[in-house]
């Protein structure tokens, strides 16, 4: 396509903000702009207003979703009074666990072989491939390919289908992205509806004919406003093999931001409803649009039972090497799998595009003409200006024997005979001419193919799957096998990210784009998950001690769904809302503080809520007076509220209660405070802060700051900041800065540019606030735009181990702008850092000179590392982000972004939707012994796992009033250990009965035995667990459910487990997610 690199860039520019959906957009502008130039500016206003509404939209939907998991998880915690015959499942708690105050062992007991796992070492069996290796082959020049830009000539040889005959697969499809120019709704209404309507009457007219499906959230909306005639014609499609659904998620997820919790939650949700409605199972995923592709996503799908997989958007020098090696079918396997357990088959798409100019062959001129919709009348047109004609006896040969060429080309870049063809577009095939403009027309061409025998071609519609099953059947390989010993594929490692569809064009701003709605959306996953655990809980007591009357079980259920569901839909749009601090007014007498602690970790750790008058103090259920801090909320620079912060300690998945109590005595200890800022007006009257005052220590380590306005008023240097950590431990000093710097956007030049950050000379001069307490100390820089806190918890344990950093970011009055944090170290880290994958494993990154600034950005889910041979520094996050280290030391994080428009195109204006951003974070350094690791995978450590749990699942106060007419509420302890520390409780989700909706007696129990770094020291990390060599005795966890069956299942529950039918003693291994269909009662 001709489009200039203004476009490109402002292109990019909106393509950042949400994940699918905008691709549309951008499609649509795309042709506007070819077929009418001087419509853009006309269509950039009304868009404007689209998006704003867009916008709107989608925080009404958040705020009802955060409402609706409040409401659930009030409704559980008030199931507790009414439980009359006062031995309430609630009250069963041991007590005495919640009073403890840990008393740790000193080294977290680990035995020998779970530690082999980690430092296994890496080898390279023969035809694999290694994206990290690949990243170090390539050059990335960009020359230009003919017909196909970013490729090379295709030729072959008349003769070489002779002995075998070229099987082409043309797979109609249509992508429903849940809408961003319009909503989900009026996407249904005005488009997918008639998509699906049309689709029943015109598969049915030619038994040929075939579909795939994905989008389960539009498949399920339209299968609710359909009569049974109509579904059992889907169903009978369904079972002739005309109608495939692929993948079958609740969307099309993102792959770069997304938490593995919520791309398993939207699977799971889609896959239940395909097993209650169509019986369904699916056994191909088909990611087209996602912005670069991850292998935890190969492994999900993987372990939910699928066989095969396709994506599309890949580097676009990857796909040519990839062409020229053939090696764009393969085996995706995880870094970390020495055999072949994890294995799917992956093919990738060759082209630009996945519609139908870059779906036929190398030329997008050629296949343009063969996308009917595009014929002279229709509303659209070939932008290479040469239009489809429809197929008739008289030129059926040429046009079948231009086709054929192109599939032949194609089927070059592949290592079999058997070549795919997608047939599609966003929201294609909506009116029924279109479904005949596109089946007649290839009717006749593959008619005509099929008939003359000297062309030694088969060609036919089919779904994803039909194409994998006749690809295996071609190789010798079984339908759903593994990589047999004599596939032809490789093995490839690795993920695809950073995503460029053309010259420097990196999709690496989406990374960060919308931080506001990334924070939001981790923090309602949060919600959820405890919403699930707690009801699932809640619900198996029920049933083990009957059901009070007023326990809205049925409608919890309805609200779960909802809640999922909406989580489900904003994996595409990636929002997520920064919520602050629960707000408790405590305005009267006493009330009672529940503390739920969603972690399966006994977890002491700090509450904090705000409260009205700073006479106020708390106790323990029993009565004994707590520890507490009364600080300052400090609105602006002047104006403050108060909040109470005091250390709670709450058993693993249970609830603690706490009293607060008004009254003069006995007073919660206040905060001692210090401000220090230049003098207005006065630049050289610096204020010097001496020593003694210019750090704060816990029982772990002191940060030491460098305050001095002197040099920053003179020299505009950043030294108001962190300058080192100082270890308790061996006293060890430790040079880490932080920074804050500005990337300019307004052209692709000053992308390299990047400068301190610093307010301009008229601006508020920075004011430094130290704050001292007996709970927490912290020292706050206030900038222009950016709000950074630093703050150590007076605690010893698991929370006094790292450093928390916030930052309020608010760039609202800047264009152009990228606020970044960069961490600057004396890690001797070379040109190596470490980014995970949607939280779930560690990719080890190379930043590159050969690469542009951008491409050196990578998706940061939940952490980033770095590390030399003696130490490791980690950047836990609560929200995803982009990262990078772009010199040895460095650490850098994008933390907002704002960009306008700057020529005719309006998209850029979609970024600038900005709000004051709380983006919150974890700084971790660790010791362990001298090593050099070069391997393509990497653990986090015990401590840095735990970290993350705090900083992404922290303790859920709920206030409640201790009226006297209900019982008093005891501590709930649902298990009498803690998981072992390598084991996480990703969900314990209720499934949906057959019947009404409701929920049944079984719950899916999802597990994740985390990999971990055993060189790393465990000492005096104040953990409590243990681990158990991947082993979990469930009923011997619980203090007093009983587990009534336990059934191993795939991942979504579709399929048994080769496993065996039942376990008391789950056995996982390292890397492991295991679903187990659960009874409790
Ligand atoms: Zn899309």
């Amino acid at each position: 396509m001709k489009l200039g690199r203004h476009f490109t860039v402002f292109g990019s520019a909106i393509f950042c903000v949400v994940v699918f959906s905008l691709y549309l957009m951008l499609d649509h502008l795309q042709l506007d702009h070819i077929n009418n130039p001087s419509n853009g500016e006309r269509f950039e206003n009304g868009q404007l207003g689209i998006l704003q509404d867009k916008i709107d939209h989608l925080e009404r939907l958040l705020a009802e979703n955060n409402k609706i998991i409040a409401n659930i998880r009030d409704s559980v915690i008030n199931l507790r009074p009414s439980v009359k015959d006062g031995r309430g499942f609630l009250e069963a708690g041991n007590e005495s666990q919640v009073l403890v105050v840990p008393s740790a062992p000193l080294i977290v007991p680990i035995d020998l072989e779970d530690c082999q796992f980690s430092s296994q070492t890496y080898s390279k069996a023969a035809d694999t491939v290694q994206m990290l290796d690949v990243y170090d082959l390539l050059s990335f020049d960009n020359p230009d390919g003919g017909v196909w830009k970013q490729g090379f000539d295709i030729s072959y040889e008349e003769n070489e289908w002779d002995d075998e005959p070229l099987q082409v697969i043309v797979v109609p499809h249509s992508h429903n992205d849940p809408g961003w120019l319009k909503t989900f709704d009026d996407y249904y209404r005005d488009q997918t509806q008639h998509i699906l309507n049309n689709m029943v009457v015109k598969l049915h007219e030619d038994k040929r004919r075939k579909m795939i499906w994905s989008e389960i959230s539009y498949f399920s909306k339209w299968w609710d406003n359909i009569d049974h005639q109509k579904k059992d014609a889907v169903k009978k499609l369904i079972e002739r093999g005309q109608l495939e659904i692929a993948t079958g998620g609740w969307v099309m997820p993102d792959e770069a931001n997304t938490h593995y919790f919520a791309l398993i939650d939207q699977l799971l949700e889609g896959h239940q409803w395909l097993e209650r409605n169509l019986g369904v199972k699916p056994r191909t995923g088909w990611a087209v649009d996602p912005f670069g592709h991850s292998p935890t996503q190969a492994y999900l799908l993987k372990q939910a039972g699928l066989s095969n997989m396709l994506i599309q958007r890949v580097h676009y020098s990857v796909k040519k090497h990839f062409a020229s090696q053939k090696t764009l079918e393969f085996f995706w396997r995880q870094n970390w799998d020495q055999q072949s357990s994890t294995d799917i088959l992956c093919h990738m798409m060759p082209f630009y595009s996945y519609d139908v100019p870059h779906t036929c062959g190398p030329d997008p001129k050629i296949c343009c003409q063969f996308d009917f919709k595009r014929l002279p009348g229709g509303r659209i047109s070939c932008p290479w200006r040469v239009p489809p004609q429809a197929i008739t006896d008289d030129n059926v040969q040429q046009r079948a024997l231009m086709l054929l060429d192109q599939y032949r080309k194609k089927s070059k870049l592949y290592r079999t005979k058997v070549v795919l063809v997608p047939l599609g577009d966003d929201f294609r095939y909506t009116e029924a001419q279109e479904w005949d403009q596109q089946f007649n027309n290839y009717q006749k061409l593959f008619d005509y193919m099929n008939s003359h025998p000297e062309l030694h071609v088969q060609a036919q519609f089919g779904t994803i799957s039909d194409y994998f099953e006749i690809l295996r059947k071609n190789v010798g390989m079984d339908k759903v096998g593994m990589s047999v010993g004599l596939s032809p594929f490789p093995v490839l490692s690795g993920d695809f990210f950073t995503y460029a569809d053309r010259d420097d064009h990196y999709w690496s701003g989406y990374f960060t784009s919308r931080p506001f709605y990334k924070q939001l959306d981790r923090t309602l996953e949060s919600h959820l998950r405890a919403a699930e655990i707690l009801y699932s809980l809640a619900f198996a007591s029920v049933q083990k001690f009957g059901k009070p009357n007023n326990y809205p079980a049925a409608e919890n259920y309805k609200l779960l769904t909802a809640a999922r569901r909406n989580l489900g839909l904003f994996q595409h749009h990636d929002a997520i809302t920064g919520t602050g601090k629960d707000w408790v007014v405590v305005d009267y007498g006493t009330r009672a503080l529940v503390v739920y602690n969603p972690s399966e970790q006994t977890r002491t750790s700090v509450i904090s809520i705000y409260v009205t008058t700073p006479h106020v103090h708390v106790l323990t259920a029993h009565g004994q007076l707590v520890n507490a801090q009364i600080s300052a909320v400090w609105e602006d620079v002047s104006h403050a509220s108060t909040e109470l912060s005091f250390v709670a300690s709450v058993p693993p998945l249970g609830l603690a209660v706490y009293q607060l109590c008004k009254g003069a005595e006995p007073q919660s200890e206040l905060a001692h405070y210090m401000f220090l800022k230049p003098a207005l007006g006065h630049v050289k009257t610096i204020l010097m802060v001496t020593d003694g005052n210019n750090n704060i220590l816990n029982a772990s380590f002191s940060l030491e700051f460098l305050i001095n306005f002197d040099l920053w008023m003179s020299e505009g240097r950043n030294v108001l900041l962190l300058q080192t950590l100082k270890l308790k431990e061996d006293g060890s000093k430790h040079s880490i800065k932080v920074e804050f710097l500005c990337y300019g956007t307004t052209s692709k030049k000053d992308k390299s540019g990047a400068y301190l950050f610093l307010p301009d000379g008229e601006a508020m001069p920075a004011v430094i606030r130290v704050t001292k307490g007996p709970v927490f100390s912290e020292v706050t820089t206030t900038f222009t735009h950016v709000t950074h806190t630093l703050r150590l918890y007076n605690i010893h344990g698991v929370n006094g181990q790292a450093v928390e950093i916030s930052n309020s970011i608010d760039i609202r009055g800047e264009f152009n702008r990228e606020i970044a944090m960069r961490i600057t170290s004396d890690l001797n880290s070379k040109d190596r850092f470490f980014t995970d994958l949607n939280g779930f494993q560690v990719q080890p990154r190379r930043s590159m000179t050969k690469l542009p600034l951008q491409a050196n950005f990578y998706p940061m889910t939940s952490m980033a590392y770095l590390e030399d041979s003696g130490r490791r520094l980690t950047l836990l996050t609560a929200q995803s982000l982009g990262a990078t280290s772009l010199r040895s030391g460095q650490l850098e994080v994008i933390m907002d972004r704002r960009l306008n428009q700057d020529d005719n195109r309006g998209l850029g204006q979609g970024v600038l939707d900005n709000k004051i951003t709380a983006n919150s974070f974890r700084l971790l350094l660790e010791l362990f012994n001298s090593r050099e690791n070069t391997a393509p995978f990497s653990y986090p450590s015990l401590l840095s796992h735990i970290s993350y749990m705090y900083l992404n699942h922290p303790f859920m106060p709920i206030v409640t009033s201790l009226d006297s007419t209900v019982l008093a509420l005891a501590p709930y302890s649902p298990l009498s250990s803690p998981f072992p520390c390598d084991i996480h409780l990703v969900n314990l989700r209720t499934i949906q009965s057959q019947v009404e909706g409701g929920p049944s007696e079984q719950a899916a129990l999802i597990l994740h035995r985390k990999g971990f770094d055993c060189s790393i020291s465990t000492k005096n990390t104040g953990l409590l667990c243990r681990t158990t060599g991947g082993k979990i005795h469930l009923e011997k966890l619980l203090t007093e459910l009983k587990v009534i069956s336990l059934i191993p299942v795939s991942l979504s529950l579709m399929h048994q487990s080769p496993r065996g039918p039942v376990e008391q003693e789950i056995n996982l291994k390292p890397m492991e997610i295991c679903t187990y269909r659960v009874h409790l009662a």
